[in-house]
């Protein structure tokens, strides 16, 4: 029998983005928050995303006018509370020959998605044959009937740091995070839970007593409420979305966003200096999914087919890849069969059980992360676990900082360029941390590992000790973005880079 080492009021089990704003909004009212994921922080369906912050203006063909309202009103609330970190960014569809519909059905669209934001984005535009080919010069003519443009938001890092920044805050407000440790039994007696974690590290076991569990395993939901001997109605279909990452394939700094062979949206996503394009829609049975030959020749496809590139793009071409499920919610006992998963809704439930105390959360998109937080600190409540502060658990710092911090940089670096460039990154990854982060640095710190990244030595040594990076993926995949745009050749044949590798013992 192993011993109680410690007693929480809640544990939140899983650490994408639902558990991790579960454990922010927690903590902010006081409550003793223990959050853990077997893997990394945000290292499954949360490091796969399109990195978007959007309303979902593809849901209006499935007439999903009301989860289009409240994701429209999670974007703009998101896009208030974190103005560095979310960036509004253009989408330049193109009406080519696997549009669904014609010019003016598409402006209609995006006016209407307009209005249900509540004109919190910049207006569409709709543009002629003639003026589509002027606003992106490499569309494929052939079938072009017009583009038109819309706006949303678009994480200007990537999702797993943006979860990262709600582990940050649960830590800042009392809460316990732990990485690499999995919860492999849960016992319910006498209004109480004792949960085993497995130290996925060190292999050693330890057990916590909890009056509440949040349930936030995005895909194995299910799963674990069958660890939690629970039964559901709510059940999952998983689908699964691929990413590649090539070089910048056009100067526009939109997303070029079009229909594929099946009429899906698909997209050109600007990070860094490079393109992502994607995603793949294909129902799996199993949440462990790998980028195969079928999917790379998929996307590769689409992309020469939609755009006149001077060079057709070729495997070779592929910098980096993900792959990820997106964990759709089958209500009300219906077959996981269902026949046209594909309209399946993206809206997230969150199911109560108040005799055994379990919040678990189904689905959902990473734009409605506030929402979720808010909708789990009342289910908690519900099951009967209140706290009463009100801290707040969201958003960053004031900008305050952020001019101090171009001083102390500038007196160090000379290039404007690069020293603007680390001081924004760091501001937007770091807040005021960012200052001491630089405070004693001297110039051989603040050399950009990779130029034009605007990552230099010191924010790496300090990521690596100070956000509890247990591997090197950990810190070039998820704390920052460097591994999607940088392939592992690249990675390999940096001296600088593998040096601090080895010096933190980072493997
Ligand atoms: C291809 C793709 C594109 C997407 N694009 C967007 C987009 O652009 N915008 C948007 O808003 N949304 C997007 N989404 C949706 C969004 O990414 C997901 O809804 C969200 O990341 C789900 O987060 P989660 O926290 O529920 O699950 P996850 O991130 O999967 O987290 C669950 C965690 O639970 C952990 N876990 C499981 N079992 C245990 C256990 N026994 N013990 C401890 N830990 C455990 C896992 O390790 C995992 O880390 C996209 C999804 C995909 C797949």
């Amino acid at each position: 029998m192993l011993e109680i080492v410690d007693d929480f009021d809640v544990v939140v089990i899983g650490a994408g983005i639902n558990g991790s704003v579960s454990a922010a909004a927690l903590s902010a009212r006081g409550l003793r928050v223990l959050v853990v994921d077997r893997g990394d922080f945000a290292s499954f369906t949360s490091q796969t995303s399109s990195n978007m912050v959007w309303g979902g203006i593809k849901y209006l063909q499935d007439y999903e006018f009301g989860l289009v309202f409240k994701l429209c009103r999670s974007r703009a609330r998101l896009m208030r509370n974190y103005p560095t970190q979310i960036r509004s960014i253009g989408f330049l569809a193109s009406l080519g020959p696997n549009a669904p519909f014609n010019r003016p059905m598409g402006i209609l669209g995006a006016y209407l998605y307009w209005v249900i934001g509540i004109f919190t984005t910049p207006k569409p535009k709709l543009f002629n044959k003639r003026a589509a080919l002027k606003e992106e010069p490499q569309l494929n003519p052939t079938g072009l009937r017009g583009s038109l443009e819309y706006f949303d938001g678009l994480l200007v890092d990537n999702d797993s740091r943006f979860v990262y920044g709600f582990i940050r805050r649960a830590t800042q407000l009392g809460a316990e995070a732990l990485n690499y440790h999995e919860v492999t039994k849960a016992e319910f007696s006498k209004k109480q839970w004792q949960v085993t974690l497995r130290d996925l590290n060190g292999e050693d076991s330890r057990m916590v007593t909890t009056r509440a569990i949040v349930n936030a395993t995005g895909p194995f939901a299910n799963q674990v409420q069958g660890l939690l001997g629970q039964e559901s109605n709510t059940k999952l279909a998983l689908s699964k979305g691929v990413h590649l990452t090539v070089r910048r394939i056009t100067n526009d700094d939109r997303i070029l966003a079009f229909w594929d062979e099946q009429g899906r949206l698909f997209y050109v996503i600007p990070l860094a200096d490079k393109s992502i394009i994607g995603t793949t829609d294909t129902r799996v049975d199993a949440p462990f999914t790998e980028t195969n030959d079928e999917d790379r020749e998929f996307v590769l496809r689409q992309i020469n087919q939609q755009l006149n590139l001077t060079t057709a793009l070729t495997k070779a071409d592929i910098v980096a890849e993900r792959s990820g499920v997106r964990p759709l919610v089958i209500e009300g006992g219906k077959s996981e069969e269902v026949a046209d998963w594909h309209h399946l809704t993206r809206k997230h439930v969150i199911e109560i059980d108040s005799e055994k105390r379990v919040v678990t959360v189904f689905g959902g998109k990473l734009t409605d992360c506030l929402n979720v937080g808010a909708e789990v600190v009342a289910g908690v409540a519900k099951v009967g676990v209140r706290g009463f502060k009100r801290n707040r658990w969201y958003g960053e710092d004031h900008f305050a900082g952020l001019d101090a911090l171009r001083q102390l940089i500038d007196r160090q670096v000379t290039n404007a360029e690069v020293s603007e460039r680390l001081a924004t990154g760091l501001w937007r990854r770091h807040g005021n941390l960012a200052l001491t982060l630089v405070a004693d640095a001297t110039a051989a710190d603040l050399v950009e590992v990779f130029d034009g990244l605007g990552v230099c030595l010191a924010e790496l040594r300090h990521i690596a000790k100070t956000e509890r990076v247990v591997r090197s993926e950990d810190l070039l995949r998820r704390r920052l973005p460097i591994a999607l745009v940088r392939s592992k050749a690249e990675l390999a044949a940096n001296s600088t880079l593998q040096s601090l590798l080895a010096e933190l013992r980072l493997s």
